[in-house]
């Protein structure tokens, strides 16, 4: 059977990568590369092209973090702050030296310390984050007192503030009354181009354009190049007739910059998963470091070249521009893997607290008092590798999620899988969707089942993608009005949820709704577990119908956006069945749904959960003496037994009572004697030398050379793996080893 592979791959990869190449302009702008060739094509390179590099940061800023507090979403502004609150300190502090060098601060009054901290900056590139600040701030309050097309107005008049103190300043200065109250400006900042009258009409594009419409590649590349060339000639007029004052504002530049934008977003680019994340990491944190530092190289570079006399070097010149780029880049690369060490280390204290020495130790202790999971980092760790490695690099994990992460913890499992570079979940419903993103979980949540029309708010609050259930639930979804981003449910066998595969015109009629974005068409396999003959059939004929609809969509002109249709099973036994993604559950927990299973792709996985209680008490039951509710167990002869601190609640199925279940404790089987109560369990241990109160008993996992996997304890209560993981008891603690 043929792969599929849809054009769609991660979103953003290339919106990551892209800052590179604009890092690479704004080095450009301050060394004129170009300068010794001539005098136009330096104006070109500096003056124009180069100036798409600082709106597209504030692009990318604006979409991430604009879209998190436009609703209403606290944590992402003032984390996003204090970042670069943080940056410009540190800048202020290495660029102190060299602006004391350079005579910046010879004479300066209170006024000018101020200028330069809230506008121009303390060196000549570092007004960027006084204006990130400022604009951030600005469009914050803009989201909260104003409708989008209203923001969009009023960031638009303040550009255009902007650009008769800026490129178009030599037509202000002919009107008189104009000229001064720019002048008045003048004193207050040295530019318009700064957090008031430039910034926050990019940051507000940033998170307009992630959420336009307009997704025909071949419409935003020819809006591209025609939106640039006249920006060009706007450019070479402005220049031929003396009308700038500073050269950093056009009135095509926001034109151009969103056609550029949404190429970014809509033509990204294939990378290997699991590499590509850190690589993507290193790019962002690299690029940040090359604006931050390239302006010190530059006098570094002209010093070094002065001293060995190297007149090429020293001189604006094409070398000149490599020999700062590269050494800029080097030293941020450098930086960046720096940060993204010691990043990771301080998580894994962060996660790991619970088990550390010391104090800590006090609270483990504290956890691990009555019954709690253990969950294997390494473990998970393990099973993300083992399944990514079944999978081709196009093929991305989404982790389900769903029903506390099968019993683990969903927040906490979340959190280590986004540290794993996963980044797509899926839950069954809206609230387990909103409970991660409280807890910052980040990437796409995609909801697999049904939400009431109430909880629409819920979803676009905090962009959660919803599953289109069938035709009529699109319609409710589609009259909720503000713009819900969805995956197309396809039922191409299970006769669950989903449009039927063969209903061509309802996915069509999806696909044009005007208030849904759709972003995906998945359908879900219902026998990949069986490896028989008709399984087999009855699953490709499954993939083909879902194929076939694909074909279809895309004669009439529609991109499915992304595709994906596996489950575990499906990555067991049809890897080939790969789209975009697969949506792994049972597997990525280390087990499978049934015994057999287990022993069939043996050594492939690892568990991560293991479930532990604590012996409460240790008696004798003498001869004839019986225990527990009913009275159906009556000792024959003498034995010891022992109370645990679980029960059913916790999630252990009743089931398992007198004569099915046991559990471990100091190396040794002790098999449940009696009924198995809610809260506690009785267990024989007559066999298990010296146990005392306060032993540690396993319930699902390793114990000296015995184990018990949540298969074995599926099997013994007659079902499969997933229903026992996703019944664990909600007051179990969690823990991560
Ligand atoms: C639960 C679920 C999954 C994950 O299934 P596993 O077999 O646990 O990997 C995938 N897709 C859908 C639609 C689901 O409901």
């Amino acid at each position: 059977m043929q792969m599929y592979k849809s054009k769609r791959k991660k979103r953003y990869d290339s919106l990551d990568w892209f800052r590179l190449a604009a890092a690479a302009l704004v080095v450009a702008i301050h060394t004129s590369p170009l300068a010794d060739v001539s005098a136009d094509a330096d104006f070109f390179l500096t003056r124009v092209l180069a100036r798409i590099a600082v709106p597209f940061f504030f692009m990318v800023t604006g979409q991430f973090v604009t879209a998190g507090f436009a609703d209403r979403r606290a944590g992402g502004m003032p984390a996003y702050l204090k970042k670069i609150a943080v940056l410009y300190g540190i800048s202020i502090l290495f660029y102190l030296p060299l602006g004391v060098y350079a005579g910046h601060y010879k004479e300066i009054s209170f006024a000018d310390v101020l200028r330069m901290l809230v506008f121009d900056g303390t060196f000549y590139h570092l007004w960027y984050f006084p204006a990130c600040i400022t604009g951030v701030l600005l469009v914050y309050g803009m989201c909260r007192f104003l409708k989008e097309p209203q923001r969009l107005v009023l960031a638009a008049v303040l550009y255009g503030i902007g650009l008769f103190g800026d490129s178009y300043y030599g037509l202000a200065e002919r009107v008189p009354a104009v000229m001064e109250l720019y002048e008045a400006g003048f004193s207050v900042f040295s530019y318009t181009r700064n957090g008031i009258f430039f910034a926050p009409l990019f940051l507000l594009f940033g998170a307009w354009a992630g959420e336009s419409r307009l997704k025909d590649v071949r419409i935003l590349w020819a809006g591209l190049c025609v939106s640039f060339v006249a920006m060009c000639e706007e450019a070479f007029l402005l220049r031929h007739f003396e009308l700038q004052k500073h050269d950093s504002m056009y009135v095509l530049l926001p034109v151009v910059m969103f056609f550029l934008y949404k190429i970014l977003l809509e033509s990204s680019f294939t990378l290997k998963s699991r590499k590509s994340a850190l690589q993507t990491k290193l790019a962002v944190t690299a690029s940040t470091w090359i604006y931050i530092l390239h302006p010190a190289v530059i006098v570094a570079v002209r010093g070094a070249a002065k001293v060995a006399k190297v007149k090429a070097l020293a001189d604006n010149s094409l070398v000149h521009y490599f020999a700062v780029l590269l050494l800029s880049a080097a030293v941020s690369y450098a930086l960046a893997f720096f940060f993204m060490y010691f990043h990771k280390k301080s998580r894994r204290k962060k996660a790991g607290e619970h088990q550390d020495s010391g104090s800590r130790q006090v609270r483990t202790q504290d956890r691990r008092a009555r019954a709690w999971l253990e969950l294997d980092r390494g473990a998970l760790r393990h099973n993300v590798n083992a399944l990514r490695e079944r999978l081709p690099d196009f093929c991305r994990l989404m982790a389900a999620v769903k029903a506390d992460a099968y019993g683990h913890g969903a927040v906490l499992i979340a959190r280590l899988l986004q540290e794993e570079g996963v980044d797509a979940f899926c839950v069954a419903c809206v609230k387990e969707g909103v409970q991660l993103r409280k807890k910052g979980i980040q990437g796409m949540i995609l909801v697999l089942g049904y939400t009431h029309p109430q909880q629409f708010a819920l979803l676009e609050h905090y962009r959660l993608t919803q599953t289109v259930i069938d035709h009529a639930y699109a319609v409710q979804l589609n009259a909720y009005g503000g713009t819900l981003h969805v995956h197309i449910g396809i039922d191409t066998g299970m006769h669950r949820l989903g449009v039927r595969s063969s209903c061509l015109e309802e996915v069509v009629n999806i696909y044009q709704m005007e208030h849904l974005a759709v972003d995906g068409l998945f359908t879900h396999l219902c026998v990949s577990d069986a490896v028989t003959e008709p399984g087999r059939s009855y699953t490709n004929a499954q993939a083909q119908a879902f194929y076939r609809l694909i074909r279809q969509l895309e004669q009439q002109g529609y991109s499915p956006a992304c595709i994906h249709m596996q489950a575990s099973y499906g990555v067991l036994n049809y890897p080939e069945l790969a789209g975009d993604y697969a949506r792994v559950g049972i597997a990525l927990y280390g087990v499978l749904s049934t015994k057999e299973d287990m022993s069939r792709w043996h050594g492939l996985l690892q568990p991560v959960l293991s479930m532990k209680t604590r012996v409460a008490t240790v008696k004798m039951l003498y001869q004839g003496e019986s225990a527990g509710y009913g009275i159906r167990f009556t000792a024959k002869q003498d034995m010891k037994i022992a109370t645990l601190a679980a029960g059913y609640a916790d999630g252990i199925p009743r089931m398992l009572s007198e004569g099915v279940g046991s559990v471990l404790i100091r190396g040794c089987r002790a098999p449940v004697v009696g009924r198995i109560c809610m809260d506690q369990i009785t267990v024989d241990v007559s066999a298990v030398p010296h146990v005392e109160a306060g032993d540690e008993a396993v319930l699902i996992g390793r114990c000296g050379d015995l184990e018990i996997s949540a298969c074995d304890m599926a099997a013994q209560a007659g079902t499969i793996t997933n229903e026992i993981l996703s019944r664990m008891g909600a007051r179990l603690e969690r823990i991560v080893v």
